[in-house]
């Protein structure tokens, strides 16, 4: 038999749930002759993006696609771990940053998704997921302060006050409108963080990953 990544020559070497497998002498890979099981299609691909960013969750999108929820999971993983926030390159604006609550597991353990935006386009910046401490907050303002920032408008959260030089950031009602519009967005877009439902996050790098697909496709 010949191997199915490098063209070598594979021998008989041992059998899973009675079906004879191969090893390949060159890459030293095992395989089998036939799989009963079939690849899950590319175009699958495009849709769990597309169904994760129209309100499906996991076990949604495994009954539409016809594929089993650990298959969606990697996918997810997958998918997420490919994708890149678009880089910016712009000086001299305003931006919006603000902090979304939710939680994984269980209500008590909050979470947060805090993200900045430009005031103008609307367009993402950066995102973060996990607790609301000044180290993931400072992840986010360094980015916004790398692009020599004109304005920042944040809401009364301490932790800013620390993080962003005092002639450009500004505090008052109703400055962060458009970033709450924003939220809003977002959880009526991803199932996993709307209000009023019974699906929730069981893992923060899930959740990351979601949101990350959201925001950066
Ligand atoms: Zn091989």
């Amino acid at each position: 038999m010949e191997c199915r990544f490098c063209k070598g020559i594979c021998v008989k070497k041992g059998k899973r749930k009675h079906i004879q497998r191969f090893r390949c002498a060159k890459c030293g890979r095992y395989q089998q002759m036939v799989y009963t099981k079939t690849l899950i299609p590319e175009e699958k691909y495009q849709w769990v993006k597309q169904l994760n960013n129209e309100v499906c969750g996991i076990s949604s999108i495994s009954r539409l696609l016809e594929i089993s929820k650990s298959s969606v999971q990697r996918l997810i993983e997958r998918i997420a771990s490919k994708l890149k926030m678009p880089e910016i390159f712009e000086i001299g604006q305003s931006y919006e940053i603000d902090e979304l609550r939710t939680y994984c597991g269980n209500k008590k353990n909050e979470c947060w998704i805090m993200f900045a935006i430009n005031k103008a386009t609307g367009t993402v910046v950066d995102f973060c997921v996990g607790r609301r401490t000044k180290e993931n907050l400072k992840r986010i303002t360094d980015s916004v302060l790398k692009l020599n920032p004109k304005r920042v408008f944040t809401d009364g959260l301490n932790i800013y006050a620390s993080l962003i030089p005092l002639a450009a950031h500004k505090v008052f009602d109703y400055c962060t409108n458009k970033i709450e519009r924003k939220n809003l967005s977002l959880r009526t877009h991803l199932k996993r963080i709307s209000c009023k439902k019974i699906c929730f996050n069981k893992s923060e790098s899930m959740l990351n990953d979601c949101v990350k697909i959201y925001l950066a496709a």
